[in-house]
């Protein structure tokens, strides 16, 4: 009898790949695995302290509720639940969409909610029907790692402009438009995450918001706001979202997977009228339609649980991990470094000492046990090597101090190497491995 390959057989000559290679298609030269993606191997460990993954904590979810929602599901709706559905969403789920996204301030009507899978099938499709190659998407600098990738593969050129700790400079942004037009370039939109950003942790103060949607207004500059944590804030009410003062010109992207589940990846785009009939077209081009069941899923979730408690005690948890955070970042982190506040969200963007490279860092602080995300991830130009994403989302808070604990010890070698060797210091430490996707969820 014939025997079953090995796993490890079951690629047999690794030269067939060459002959793909030639043949793939001209956007996908963008598309490229990220240089520490090895290394994350390594740090998915569990000796490891990983402040890089961006992974909801949903420990906390209600899982015997849920489990009995899908069952009823199964029981009561398995025909529809199971088939295929509207191209543009479950129009029950839409309703409940827009009532979400009034806790921001937009009034919506259903029929201009398109479902997706996650929010980031919303920027894929966007960026599908608006981008030729060579058009210019003008994103906040650092911005989505997720987004960019989007970005790169529709061959779109990234132009980013500076934040503060307020957010999107409105100046910053004038001069990128004047630049791009300048150079003949069209600029197809503005993508931003008003709130909480991912990586930077900073929140576009309200009183920027309309200043950014004038410029944008008289520029004829579309609005892509991109806001999966707008309800994890961890002080007051939501702050008030772009889209609900300007209907025409925001498609506003939001997601279940930070208050709900990221497993279930039901997203959304609310977009104006005459562009949400070229975001179904795209849908269903891509995927048909939107899975009926984890749409069916979210809808009966929100009818049967008090989401918006649950939501209340989410803010708490990470409220807890970002104070332990604070608290270490305070307690361990060499003087010369600086960092923000976060107000929600996952995430705190920390800056380091001139000359010390957080890429080149990377792979002994994971020999020091523990990871981060270098901040060039965030950057399609090259920048932001002296900066890193540190996330506070996952592990329990004492994790988290123990994590910064190690990092800060490793930073303290560095500048000591540094201050002896200067920039020729020698770099060693733990190689990345090969051989191992690890999971993408470390740069989402
Ligand atoms: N946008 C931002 C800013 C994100 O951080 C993420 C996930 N990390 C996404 C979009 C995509 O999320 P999802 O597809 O799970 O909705």
């Amino acid at each position: 009898m014939e025997q079953t390959p090995a796993r490890s057989e079951s690629h047999p000559a690794s030269t067939r790949l060459d002959s793909y290679v030639d043949r793939y298609a001209a956007r996908t030269a963008g598309m490229t695995a990220s240089e520490i993606r090895a290394l994350f191997a390594v740090a998915s460990r569990p000796e490891v302290v990983s402040l890089a993954g961006g992974m909801p904590n949903i420990s906390g979810l209600p899982l015997d509720l849920v489990g009995s929602v899908i069952s009823d599901l199964v029981a009561d709706h398995g025909t529809t639940a199971l088939q295929y559905g509207s191209g543009q969403g479950d129009p029950v789920l839409r309703e409940q969409i827009c009532d979400v996204m009034r806790l921001e301030g937009i009034e919506a009507h259903p029929d201009d909610v398109v479902v997706t899978v996650g929010s980031q099938q919303a920027v894929d499709l966007v960026t599908r029907i608006f981008c030729d190659p060579g058009d210019v998407v003008l994103c906040e600098a650092p911005s989505y790692v997720g987004a960019l990738g989007v970005f790169k593969s529709f061959q779109a050129d990234v132009v980013h402009v500076e934040m503060d700790a307020d957010g999107l400079v409105p100046e910053a942004l004038r001069q990128a438009i004047t630049a791009v037009k300048a150079a003949g370039k069209t600029i197809k939109f503005l993508y931003t995450i008003p709130n909480f950003h991912n990586p930077a942790g900073v929140t576009l103060t309200a009183e920027r918001r309309p200043e950014i949607l004038a410029i944008c207004r008289e520029h004829d500059i579309l609005v892509l706001e991109d806001n999966p944590y707008g309800l994890l804030g961890f002080e007051g009410e939501p702050m008030r979202a772009l889209r609900a003062d300007e209907a025409e010109g925001v498609i506003y992207l939001g997601s279940f997977s930070k208050t709900f589940s990221p497993g279930i990846r039901v997203g959304w785009a609310l977009a104006p009228h005459a562009v949400r009939e070229k975001l179904v077209l795209a849908q269903e081009s891509a995927t048909l339609c939107p899975p009926s069941f984890s749409q069916m899923a979210v809808s009966a979730y929100l009818t049967a649980h008090d989401w918006q408690g649950q939501i209340k005690q989410m803010r708490e948890m990470y409220r807890e991990r970002r104070d332990a955070m604070m608290q270490a970042l305070d307690d361990f982190m060499p003087a010369a470094c600086s960092w923000n506040t976060p107000d929600g969200g996952f995430f705190v963007w920390v800056t380091l000492p001139p000359g010390i490279d957080a890429k080149a860092m990377l792979p002994r602080a994971v020999t020091a046990r523990v990871a981060y995300v270098p901040g060039t991830a965030f950057f399609a130009d090259g920048y932001g090597s002296s900066s890193m994403r540190l996330s506070f989302c996952f592990p329990t808070p004492e994790r988290i101090r123990e994590g910064v604990r190690r990092l800060a010890g490793v930073l303290d070698d560095e500048m000591e190497l540094r201050a002896t060797f200067g920039a020729g210091a020698p770099v060693h430490g733990l190689e990345a491995r090969s051989g191992y996707d690890a999971p993408s969820t470390d740069l989402s």
